[in-house]
C-alpha cells in the first residue's frame, strides 16, 4: 500500500499509544504564517531578536509593540479541519495525546484535551520577578491602559510577559516532561506541519523510532527524519487528515 490516508488510518487504528506532534504548519490553513515557508513570519521580523528574553528584559516597549498585535491576530483565528480531525482522533481513542509547538490555542479551541503546549501559550500573563499570574484578558487590558503599551505587575511593578516561551527562555518543565513521557510510550507518532528543526521537540521522533515505534510525517517540506519515517506524506494537513478520518470510518465499517 502506498503512503497516503488509507495507510495512515491503518497505522493509527493499530496503535496502542499514538501521539500527534504538531508545528506551525498545522495552523497555516487557519491563516497563521509559519516560520520557514515562503511568506512566513521570519521574512518580516526576526523573532529570535524581537521575541527573545534579552529584548523583553532590556526593551519591553519594543517587545510589546511586536507582541500586542500578535495577541489580537491570534485570538481572532479559528481552528481548521486539521485541528478538528486531531481532536476527533482523540475523542475516538485513536490518539492519546497531542504535543504542540504552537502557541495559538487552536488545538484547545478544537477540543483536544490531553494537550501539551511545550512552547507555552497566549492564555495568561506572568511576572518573572515575583511569579504573579494574570489572565490573558487582564494582560491585554493592562497593556492597552499603559502609556508605553507595556503591561506591569500590580504587586511589584515589573513588566509582564505572556505565557509564550521566548527564545533564550527554558521550556516549561512539566510540559517537556509530559512530552518525553508520551514519546517513550508511543508506538506511533504522527508529525503534522513541523520542520522538526527546533529542539527539544525535534528529539521526540528519535525516541519513538529508537524504541521500535513507527513514525508518520505529514509535512510539506523535508525534515531530518524523512529517511526514518515509516510513512511520509507531503500534502496539506487539513485535507490529508480529513481523508484519513474518512479512511478510519471506512475501516470501522469493515470496508
Ligand atoms: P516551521 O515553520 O519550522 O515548520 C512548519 C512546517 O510545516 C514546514 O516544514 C512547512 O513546509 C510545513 N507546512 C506549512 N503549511 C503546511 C500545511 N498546510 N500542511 C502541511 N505542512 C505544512 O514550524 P515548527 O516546526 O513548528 O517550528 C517553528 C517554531 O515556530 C515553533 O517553535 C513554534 O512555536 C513557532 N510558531 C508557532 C506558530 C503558531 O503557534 N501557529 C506560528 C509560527 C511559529
Amino acid at each position: 500500500m502506498t503512503d497516503g490516508p488509507e495507510r495512515l488510518a491503518r497505522l493509527l487504528a493499530g496503535a496502542e499509544h499514538a501521539v500527534v506532534l504538531t508545528g506551525a504548519g498545522i495552523s497555516t490553513e487557519s491563516g497563521i504564517p509559519d516560520f520557514r515557508s515562503a511568506g512566513g513570519v521570519w521574512e518580516e521580523f526576526d523573532p529570535m531578536e524581537v521575541a527573545s528574553m534579552p529584548t523583553f528584559l532590556t526593551d519591553p516597549t519594543r517587545f510589546w509593540r511586536f507582541h500586542r498585535p500578535r495577541i489580537d491576530m491570534l485570538s481572532g483565528v479559528a481552528p481548521n479541519a486539521g485541528h478538528e480531525v486531531v481532536a476527533e482522533f482523540e475523542r475516538r481513542g485513536v490518539v492519546k495525546a497531542v504535543v504542540t509547538q504552537n502557541i495559538d490555542r487552536l488545538h484547545a479551541k478544537a477540543g483536544s484535551r490531553e494537550l501539551i503546549e511545550v512552547h507555552g501559550s497566549l492564555e495568561r500573563g506572568v511576572c518573572l520577578r515575583c511569579d504573579a499570574r494574570v489572565s490573558g484578558d487582564e494582560l491585554t487590558a493592562r497593556a492597552d491602559a499603559a502609556d508605553d503599551g507595556v503591561p506591569r505587575c500590580s504587586a511589584c511593578g515589573f513588566q509582564l510577559k505572556s505565557g509564550v516561551v521566548l527564545f533564550g527562555e527554558p521550556l516549561p518543565a512539566d510540559a517537556i516532561e509530559a512530552a518525553y513521557a508520551h514519546a517513550e510510550r508511543a508506538d506511533v507518532m504522527l508529525v503534522v506541519g513541523s520542520s522538526l528543526l527546533v529542539a527539544p521537540v525535534s528529539q521526540l521522533p528519535g525516541i519513538v523510532v529508537g524504541n521500535g515505534g513507527a513514525l508518520a510525517i505529514l509535512t510539506e517540506s523535508e525534515t531530518p527524519y524523512d529517511a526514518q519515517a515509516t510513512l511520509r506524506m507531503h500534502g496539506r494537513a487539513g485535507e490529508e487528515l480529513t481523508r484519513t478520518l474518512r479512511a478510519l470510518d471506512a475501516l470501522a465499517g469493515g470496508a
